[in-house]
């Protein structure tokens, strides 16, 4: 006689989803796994390490439709910068992310990491302190961490390179320049438009 099959776990599934490259079907179903099963290690960490790399493509996409508003805006990167709805949207969803991370895994450093940069990028002056805040609790936490002091060193201080705009100076947070009549990516900031003195992360 054959054996009944045994039914696969949402954890298997959402294994089998991984490895298709299926990453959306991935997250619901893990999303399912942990909600049925919220103390297996295994999915906490499954849970946590999908939800951080979210998190990571979502604050990409911010600082890209931040720099492609800013060429479109062609403002000047000293002016007072205010981001676009859609912007601050996508800020908020990476932080949302970071949040689904911590609340499995409270004490996971790079989702703390991420977080901190997340808020110190989406504005300077209210992330500054939020930010130092969490990397001073990490460097308590993960003495010798050197990411860390490193951070702290980087955003402590309002930047006197970028006048504290967060954008590159040479290619004004574009990530490209004009040059000899030719638009060329930007070298000092390898086309990011990040201040190469005071960008984190
Ligand atoms: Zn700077
Ligand atoms: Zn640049």
């Amino acid at each position: 006689m054959v054996p009944p099959a045994v039914s696969p776990t949402k954890l298997d599934e959402a294994k089998a989803a991984l490895e298709r490259g299926a990453f959306d079907e991935a997250l619901r179903l893990i999303e399912v796994a942990n909600a049925e099963t919220p103390d297996d290690t295994e999915t906490r960490e499954l849970y946590a390490v999908t939800h951080l790399a979210k998190a990571i493509r979502l604050s990409e996409e911010a600082r890209k439709a931040r720099q492609a508003a800013l060429g479109q805006r062609k403002i000047e990167y000293e002016e007072e910068f205010q981001d676009d709805p859609q912007v601050s949207q996508t800020f908020d969803e990476a932080l949302a992310a970071i949040e689904d991370v911590l609340r499995v895994e409270p004490t996971h450093w790079k989702a703390r990491m991420l977080k901190a940069s997340l808020l110190f990028r989406r504005d300077r002056e209210s992330g500054r302190p939020q930010a130092l805040a969490i990397l001073h609790a990490l460097a308590v936490a993960e003495p010798t961490n050197k990411q860390v002091p490193f951070a702290i060193r980087k955003i402590e201080r309002p930047c006197e390179r970028c006048g504290d705009t967060g954008f590159c100076p040479p290619c004004k947070g574009r990530g490209h320049r004009q040059f000899l009549g030719l638009d060329r990516k930007c070298e000092r900031c390898y086309g990011r438009g990040i201040c190469p003195a005071c960008g984190v992360l």
